[in-house]
């Protein structure tokens, strides 16, 4: 794999001065491999190859660039194996996970942008009343991605895919933590054929090549993933150039279990809590049980968690893997340490590594009962297997519970009565609410309210975000 080159301008290159870096194993702490953080001369040079590539990629037809996407796809589909290999070791998946969700996640992602573009109609009409006036969606110009590792091609891919499909051209600038899969992909694209400049990569980090893009005066849009810290960051740098800023920050998802939810609604609350080791902005780390059903639930609860089993990576199982890195482990440590000295009433996990685990990055399956929605633990993404239950009274205090968090990605809803669930879901300030166990389908936003970002992901929504609106009067027909 060409590790330490940047693929600029259809052409794998040396950096300009760029330094190296380690990428670790979080399952051994061993090295994987080593890159390179682009210098700002690499990030000027693949910004100059995507603008000097717009003109003619903009220019392509619909029907070209389906094809440019349908062969990366087919090339995606023929290296699904080493892309779940890759995932698991530049982060830490487990290999079953990182097949069936995380690198299964980038195909689907590809398939479901062909769909989309497709149907999607960039000249229009505006309506019967107005037959001279006319709305053409047409691309923004050159496109920094800038993603982060918990989910590398599931968020890589979204930004790639529909960016490509509107005639943009883009510099990804993937995770420093897990650029694995990004080169891998660049590989797949390179042998799609795709127009020298149209897609170009700069390892770096935040710091460096991404706030150097953030702040670019050739770069139209960003559209990032990861912390709402490093959102606020970009959106200021992206400010005196009036860049679009798309952004898709992070969450505190609440679980609103009622009394008459099913019987499996705990079990499967606790779980989804803890796949991919508590790393999923949608996580539900806040389970909000009725008075009821709390007794019963902490238990069910501390039994499925005692029952989680922790493994490395390459290991194939159901068992969670690793977190990604020292830093979320310290991180998450020190919050599982604030979680008991707020109070609140720690029943399974703790600090400390799980039993027989001294090397790698692993950490105990941990809940916390009796929390209350001020506490740190309830507030702060943790990041990690770490649940909070939260007990509530009535319906009332429970939605005012799930929307007291500065966030608001995705919510879940655990109930048999249809009338409740529907009038709690109108209520729920988030971008997505799930129902039951039920995710959403292929091609629905993804996005969230508040300090949970402002972008929309998926579907034609992740066409649009690609795309500039140009209002046209007097066509003649
Ligand atoms: P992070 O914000 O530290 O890093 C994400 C990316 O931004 C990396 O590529 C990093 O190098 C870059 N970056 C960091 N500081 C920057 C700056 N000042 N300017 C430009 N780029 C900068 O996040 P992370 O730790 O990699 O990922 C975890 C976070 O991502 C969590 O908060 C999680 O909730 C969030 N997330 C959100 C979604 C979503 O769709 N809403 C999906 C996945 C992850």
């Amino acid at each position: 794999m060409n590790s330490s080159q940047h693929y600029i301008n259809g052409q794998w290159t040396d950096s300009q001065g760029g330094q190296a870096v380690d990428v670790i194993n979080p399952s051994t702490e061993a090295i994987a491999a080593s890159i390179t953080l682009g210098s700002e001369a690499d990030t000027n040079a693949a910004v100059a190859a995507a603008n000097a590539a717009f003109a003619g990629w903009s220019a392509t037809s619909k029907e070209q660039r389906l094809d440019y996407l349908t062969a990366i796809a087919e090339q995606y589909q023929n290296r699904m194996d080493e892309m779940a290999v890759a995932i698991s070791t530049e982060m830490g998946a487990p290999i079953a996970l990182s097949q069936a969700a995380q690198a299964a996640a980038g195909l689907g992602h590809l398939k479901t942008t062909i769909r989309e573009l497709k149907n999607f109609e960039f000249e229009r009409g505006l309506n019967d009343r107005a037959p001279h006036d006319r709305i053409h969606y047409e691309p923004i110009g050159v496109c920094a991605l800038i993603t982060p590792w918990n989910w590398p091609m599931n968020q890589v891919i979204l930004k790639v895919a529909n960016s490509l499909a509107t005639g943009c051209t883009c510099v990804l600038k993937p995770s420093e933590i897990a650029p694995l899969s990004s080169l891998l992909l660049a590989e797949i694209i390179d042998s799609a054929g795709l127009p020298a400049g149209v897609f170009n990569l700069v390892n770096g980090d935040g710091v460096g090549v991404g706030s150097q893009l953030s702040a670019h005066p050739d770069v139209d849009m960003v559209s990032f993933t990861g912390s709402t810290r490093a959102g606020i960051l970009i959106s200021k740098a992206a400010a005196d150039s009036v860049k679009r800023v798309s952004l898709e920050l992070g969450g505190k998802g609440a679980n609103i279990v009622f009394a008459d939810a099913d019987e499996k609604a705990i079990v499967r609350g606790v779980r989804h809590c803890f796949n991919n080791t508590g790393q999923s902005c949608n996580a539900p780390t806040r389970m909000l049980v009725e008075r009821s059903l709390y007794d019963e639930a902490i238990q069910t609860a501390v039994e499925t968690a005692n029952k989680t089993t922790v493994g490395q990576a390459a290991e194939d199982g159901r068992h969670i893997g690793p977190v990604v890195s020292q830093l979320q482990y310290d991180k998450i440590q020190a919050l599982i340490q604030v979680g008991i000295d707020e109070g609140a009433e720690l029943v399974a996990g703790g600090t400390g590594k799980p039993e027989g685990f001294e090397q790698g990055y692993f950490v105990r399956p941990t809940v916390f009962a009796g929390v209350h929605n001020q506490m740190r633990i309830a507030r702060e993404e943790v990041f990690g297997p770490v649940l909070c239950i939260i007990p509530f009274d009535s319906e009332e205090e429970a939605i005012d519970i799930a929307n007291d968090t500065p966030y608001g990605l995705t919510n879940y809803l655990q109930s048999t009565d249809t009338d409740r669930i529907q009038r709690v879901a109108r209520k729920l300030r988030s971008g997505m609410v799930e129902i039951n166990g039920n995710s959403r389908s292929a091609g629905s936003p993804f996005g969230g309210y508040k300090q949970s970002g402002n972008g929309r992901e998926g579907g034609v929504w992740g066409l649009e975000d690609f795309l500039e609106v140009k209002a046209i009067g007097g066509w003649q027909v």
